[in-house]
């Protein structure tokens, strides 16, 4: 039996509150073994020591199977900790994670997230808020666990729909720039009318004699009150005069109006946007869902993550599209393409690499891609290695402009492994009248043949 089942290890200071039995004191992160399912401690006062130890620890293979504790609770270490050191609850938190490893079927392949999640019970997907991240809320465990990610926010929105995990409770729900997803965001009051920043609240009045509405001060005369324009001289309110509900004033275009609009400028990238326009993000925390359950239970995820492109839809939708789309093109002689993207080891990928990897093939896939098409552009995953991308009026002329962008993407993925082959077809095709459900097996079947 290796030394890591009863001996636990401890970083930093001693511990003097007491005797701790089987605890070996190491001076550095590199002195501890990677095996699973072991447990330490971190005994530092300073935030920024305690927070640097941890990310140098998760850095290392097997982590998520580890027990980690701290002696002073930081707002980081409680994303990616089991908390604070108590030698009693500490050990039987960690028996409680052997027992589970003990049991696992296959650790090599697990997610190490879902790994995470499942050894313990407690844990949580937690957020963590600061201010110097751009977007404001990150996950800390899945930027530890899993640093090949570009965007933890989209990772977890993709989790979630798979089910791997489910949302327990709803932490914040923030706003963010619709251009580069700061959360820095300044909200200003402006002039409805020319939408100038200028803008001043005034108390004016309204003069029923001449209908002259001004600022409250202008109408001011030797201790009375009297129109500046028509010099009536005004003494009942509601019968002389009053108060318009207009209380403000644009001192660019002179409008008076009476709630000014806000619009929002992003700090990050300077650019002004509606409010309404703004994108909304809702930050949970999360805990293992029914899938993760699954994936942990028996080592293999059910279905596979999904490219999230945008203008891309479902496969009914898409089969509809192409046979109106063909009869369209047929009666008044148009051209479409339609683009078939075979992702040849992507299934390989997924068996090799396991799901986050693949995910974060997949993110800058879509990255990619998303910024190739066109808004008209419509895509649809109709296999999970087959995207289908059709572009309305296009002829077969840009096709070779296409491939040269498809061949520079393909050299742009981090990865040596992967493959991008394009096919091309042209509509209208009358072969579509007959079923369109044929017509796209065929193609499908087509780019597989050519593998
Ligand atoms: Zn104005
Ligand atoms: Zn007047
Ligand atoms: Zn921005």
């Amino acid at each position: 039996m290796s030394d890591i089942n009863y001996k636990y290890y401890w970083l930093g200071e001693k511990w003097t509150d007491s005797i701790l039995e089987n605890v070996v004191y190491v001076q550095s992160i590199d002195d501890i073994p990677t095996e699973l399912g072991g447990m330490i401690c971190l005994n530092f006062v300073d935030n920024q020591k305690i927070e640097e130890s941890l990310k140098a620890f998760y850095k290392q293979t097997n982590r998520w199977s580890w027990c980690v504790f701290v002696t002073k609770e930081t707002p980081y270490s409680q994303c990616v900790t089991d908390g604070i050191f108590n030698e009693q609850q500490s050990l039987d938190t960690w028996y409680n994670v052997q027992n589970h490893i003990q049991i696992m079927l296959r650790h090599d392949s697990l997610d190490p997230l879902i790994g995470w999640l499942g050894v313990n019970r407690q844990r949580r997907l937690k957020a963590l808020k600061s201010l110097e991240s751009m977007s404001i809320y990150s996950y800390p465990i899945i930027e530890v666990l899993l640093p090949e990610l570009y965007s933890t926010y989209r990772y977890v929105l993709s989790e979630q729909s798979r089910g791997i995990i489910e949302a327990e409770k709803l932490i914040d729900r923030i706003r963010v720039c619709s251009h580069c997803n700061s959360g820095h965001l300044n909200y200003v009051e402006v002039c409805p009318y020319c939408s100038s920043i200028d803008i001043d609240s005034q108390s004016s009045l309204h003069c029923f004699t001449c209908g002259h509405v001004g600022d409250q001060q202008s109408f001011q005369r030797r201790g009375k009150i009297e129109c500046p324009k028509c010099l009536t001289q005004l003494r009942h309110i509601g019968v002389d005069y009053d108060r318009p509900l207009e209380n403000h004033i644009c001192n660019s275009c002179s409008s008076l109006f009476v709630e000014a609009a806000t619009t929002s400028q992003c700090l990050s990238c300077d650019e002004k946007i509606k409010v309404e326009e703004l994108a909304v993000r809702k930050i949970f925390q999360f805990k293992l869902g029914e899938v993760g359950e699954y994936v942990y239970q028996h080592g293999k995820s059910i279905q596979a993550p999904e490219l999230s492109i945008k203008g891309k839809v479902d496969i009914g939708f898409f089969q509809n599209l192409i046979a109106w789309l063909n009869k369209v093109a047929l009666r008044h002689g148009e051209q479409h393409l339609l683009l078939g993207l075979h992702l040849p080891s992507l299934d390989e990928y997924g068996k090799q690499y396991g799901d986050s990897k693949l995910f974060s093939l997949m993110d800058q896939l879509t990255l990619r891609l998303s910024s190739m098409f066109r808004d008209t552009d419509i895509c649809c995953q109709y296999k999970q290695d087959v995207l289908l991308v059709l572009m309305p009026n296009t002829t077969h002329s840009s096709l070779s402009v296409l491939q040269q962008k498809l061949s520079e993407l393909s050299d742009l993925i981090e990865d040596d492994e992967f493959e991008l082959s394009v096919f091309s077809w042209n509509l209208p095709d009358p072969a579509i009248e007959d079923s369109i459900t044929l017509w796209l097996e065929a193609l499908v079947d087509e780019t597989y043949a050519a593998r």
